[in-house]
């Protein structure tokens, strides 16, 4: 059962007094994995560092746990192996692979602008997880109104979009990066 996470957290390693947009309560409950059996989604969205990576790796980690089948995938890297399946007309089996896990975590959603024939074979898998009843965690440091931006056509954005934040848990955090935690900036002491 490998998930392929860069590295593992759990819930219990997150300081929720350090981000308290967090809704914590609700976190708890996606713990649960609830969510998963119904097939609904999550949305992490949020500026860097404030641990949308973290809890998506903590519930993903509850969730291999729990036996289900998680795969972790980073969204540039995903876009690039489905573009690269493409060219080879090995399209089909690699969406398999990617459709059949009970959860599948796509992270850093729009850190990289996404073309649009490749935003296209994104929203297929989207569609495709969403026509199984498939929960998928996204998290995105771009609110969900610019995705267009980032898969160059609003029409594509729009249509991931409508799959993705359909039952799903949106989730937005709104603190200070924890990478930036112990550094002041501004100039001011302590
Ligand atoms: P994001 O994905 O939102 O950019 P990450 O989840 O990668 O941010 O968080 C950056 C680093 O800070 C990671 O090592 C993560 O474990 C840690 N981190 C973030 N928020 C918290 C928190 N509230 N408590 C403990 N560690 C945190
Ligand atoms: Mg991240």
């Amino acid at each position: 059962r490998m998930a392929s996470f860069p590295y593992i957290k759990t819930l219990a390693d997150f300081d929720w007094g350090f981000q308290p947009s967090v809704p914590r309560g609700l976190v708890e409950q996606l713990a649960t994995l609830e969510f998963v059996d119904r097939g609904d989604n999550v949305a992490l969205v949020g500026s860097p560092g404030v641990g949308k990576t973290h809890l998506s790796i903590a519930i993903g980690h509850e969730a291999v746990m729990a036996r289900k089948q998680v795969y972790f995938a980073d969204c540039s890297r995903l876009v690039e192996d489905l573009k690269h399946a493409s060219a080879k007309e090995a399209l089909a089996r690699r969406m398999r692979f990617y459709e059949h896990c009970s959860l599948l975590i796509i992270d850093e959603l729009g850190y990289l602008d996404i073309g649009k024939e490749d935003a296209d074979l994104l929203f297929q898998l989207v569609n495709r997880r969403y026509a199984l009843k498939r929960s998928t965690i996204a998290t995105t440091n771009v609110p969900v109104g610019r995705w267009g931006d980032v898969f160059g056509s609003n029409v594509t954005a729009s249509a991931v979009a409508d799959r993705l934040c359909h039952h799903c848990a949106m989730i937005k955090i709104t603190g200070r990066s924890y990478r930036l935690k112990d550094v002041s900036i501004g100039g001011e002491d302590g």
